[in-house]
């Protein structure tokens, strides 16, 4: 896989962590200029990002300044001589953006959300080579994400980011949008070749958090970061409580660590793979045992279908639910995830008694 600097700038500065900021919105030539006059100090920056047009839930807040905002950016490339990376949500927008010279893209979180929207800025930038980053969805539909990247890899577009930007949620969680950590693993999994910027501004909705969401992204293999950064972040048009001085934005950045994927030390090498292979002979253990299990399941099946017993019996059901979780408790395991684990193995379990009982002989 291509390291996100370059594919998003075209060449590799080298940098650890490949960091993207600025403002969450542009909002004035003076606001630009001066915030990236101190963004530059920061050794990890690749570009700098600013809303132009600003997608917000509800009417009435700021809405970004506009295409007009496109000549102070332009302006600030040719005073300064950074890359920008600018927010599009539909075709005439793309196209200004393309018009004025953005170096790079990104598709919001409000966008991803929606094929159309997704498809039309698609067909706007077929024929060019323009990065285009793509944040998730605001839901935790992992299928519209990586959706969006597959309909820009069909117009022929081949430097494709994904950003994680954290999911709604109801209210219950801290941070203003929940990280759901599993998500951006799945992209992973399933777009191995695209690589994966955070955004933990969007995630914490609070610039006390943005350390410790960086570091966890980072513990995951993210390959950057992108964080929003204003000059005077309590002034901000949007998002203020969640932007931070560029000069805050440095110490963060000094304060990340990166993590080694091989560990350089031969002892813990040596340990850590002798403990791999304990882990694999237990996964093959498991593995065995749920075979075994599946075999009593289908000679359940049978016999429920000899003697006219339905399939599931909740009562049943709510025995193994207690038992599982009273001996997960004891055992010191995680209830929940002891509980996701057997609605697993039972919804299985059904499908087979299912098709035993339809006559069709077990696949599963
Ligand atoms: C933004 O980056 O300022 C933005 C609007 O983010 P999101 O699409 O993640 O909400
Ligand atoms: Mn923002």
């Amino acid at each position: 896989m291509k390291n996100v600097t370059e594919i998003l700038i075209g060449k590799n500065n080298g940098a650890h962590i490949p960091l993207i900021a600025g403002p969450c919105s542009a909002e004035s030539h003076e606001q630009l200029r001066l915030t990236v006059l101190e963004l530059i100090k920061i050794p990890n920056l690749i570009a700098v990002r600013a809303g132009v047009w600003k997608p917000r839930t509800r009417p009435g807040s700021f809405e970004g300044i506009g295409e007009h905002a496109l000549h102070w950016i332009n302006d600030v490339k040719q005073e300064i001589g950074v890359k920008f990376a600018v927010e599009v949500a539909n075709s005439w927008q793309t196209e200004s953006a393309l018009k004025a010279g953005i170096d790079i893209l990104w598709i919001g979180a409000r966008t991803t959300v929606n094929p159309f929207y997704v498809q039309e800025i698609a067909e706007a930038l077929r024929g060019t080579n323009v990065p285009v980053m793509i944040k998730n969805p605001i839901h935790a539909d992992l299928g519209l994400w990586i959706g969006a990247v597959e309909r820009l890899k069909k117009a022929g577009l081949n430097r494709l980011v994904g950003v994680h930007r954290g999911f709604f949620t109801s209210g219950t969680s801290v941070f203003r949008n929940d990280p759901k950590w599993e998500i951006p693993v799945d992209f992973r999994t399933f777009m191995p070749d695209v690589p994966l910027l955070c955004d933990p501004s969007h995630i914490s909705g609070k610039r006390d958090y943005i350390l410790e969401i960086s570091q966890a992204a980072l513990d995951l293999e993210m390959d950057g970061l992108m964080i929003e950064s204003h000059y005077r972040p309590e002034q901000a048009l949007s998002d203020s409580d969640q932007q931070v001085t560029p000069a805050h934005l440095k110490e963060i950045m000094s304060a990340l660590i990166r993590r080694e994927e091989i560990p350089t030390n031969s002892n813990a090498l040596e340990s850590l793979s002798q403990l791999r292979h304990l882990i694999d002979e237990l996964d093959h253990e498991i593995l065995h045992l749920l075979e075994k299990r599946k075999h009593i399941v289908e000679t359940i099946g049978e016999l429920k279908r000899n003697n006219n017993i339905t399939v599931l019996q909740f009562k049943r059901w709510f025995e193994i639910v207690n038992d599982r979780s009273q001996l997960a408790r004891i055992l010191g395991l995680d209830e929940d995830v002891v509980l996701e684990i057997f609605q697993l193995i039972h919804r299985s379990s059904i499908k087979i008694q299912q098709q035993i009982l339809q006559g069709k002989t077990s696949e599963v």
